[in-house]
């Protein structure tokens, strides 16, 4: 397992992603995070053999067996990317606001049903499942749960990489008839929209001096820090020149409204 192509996409002085380091010890994560880059996708990722097994979702996953989503396989991301949530800087690949849109955790599923049900099983199996391109699995997510495959598609269209696989809900009790994604457009993390990362001041300040906050490797970590200072500094009675900018353009916008 090695992050190579991962990290000879990115400059990591530029960007506050983090750097490519492969976990010795394995979990069982999964995350799913809206990007809005180029074009609005989801990442699809678990954590498998130290890495995260990741997939661009176009449209994102969905609770409703009918659906097959399509799902482009990406390079394999550092496990430490799990909770990345923030803004990648213009002339940066990918660049763009991140959202964790879904986290929580999975388990392979034997690839073969007893009795019409999919029982637990090995990360081995979940190696060669992938490797065959049919994996089963189950997630235990705050928005996704029950079970899943990802099914490689065999055609392919001239150019395709065969890098194209399938999303797709199997039944169970957790299956939503016309699940519609458009209804959660918020962070489980920190309760914010992409519009609300985009454009808070504290990732802004932060995207400008990325090693002044060096130890925080989560963009909506440093966010929070960010806006816990400005309140301490504010119940100090020290207004620094940010609130009071952050003031006067609130005047201005209550002038705006008035007027419309
Ligand atoms: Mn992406």
């Amino acid at each position: 397992m090695t992050l190579d192509e991962y990290k000879r996409k990115r400059r990591f002085d530029a960007t506050p992603e983090p750097p490519p380091e492969v976990q010795e010890k394995s979990g069982h994560r999964f995350v799913v995070q809206m990007h809005r880059a180029t074009q609005l996708h989801y990442d699809f990722r678990l954590e498998l053999d130290g890495v995260l097994k990741s997939w661009a979702v176009p449209r994102g996953p969905s609770l409703d067996p009918a659906d097959k989503r399509l799902a482009m396989q990406v390079e394999d991301h550092p496990v430490s990317y799990f909770d990345f949530e923030g803004i990648i800087p213009e002339g940066n690949y990918g660049a763009g606001t991140v959202l964790v849109w879904d986290l929580g955790t999975w388990r392979p599923l034997s690839p073969v049903p007893v009795n019409g049900q999919y029982l637990p099983g090995t990360d081995a199996e979940a190696k060669a499942m992938l490797s065959k391109g049919d994996l089963k699995f189950r997630l235990d997510g705050r928005r996704l749960k029950g079970d899943f495959a990802l099914v490689r598609m065999r055609t392919r269209r001239p150019g395709s990489k065969g890098n194209e696989w399938l999303l797709i809900k199997k039944h169970d009790a957790h299956e939503v008839e016309d699940y519609d994604i458009d209804h959660y457009d918020t962070s489980v993390l920190t309760d914010r929209t992409l519009d609300g990362i985009a454009g808070d001041d504290g990732s802004r300040e932060w995207r400008s001096r990325p090693t002044s906050r060096g130890k925080l490797k989560a963009a909506w970590l440093a966010d929070a820090v960010a806006k816990l200072d400005q309140k301490k500094a504010e119940s100090a009675g020290k207004k620094g020149p940010s609130s009071t900018r952050r003031s006067a353009k609130k005047k201005q916008n209550k002038r705006g409204k008035q007027s419309a």
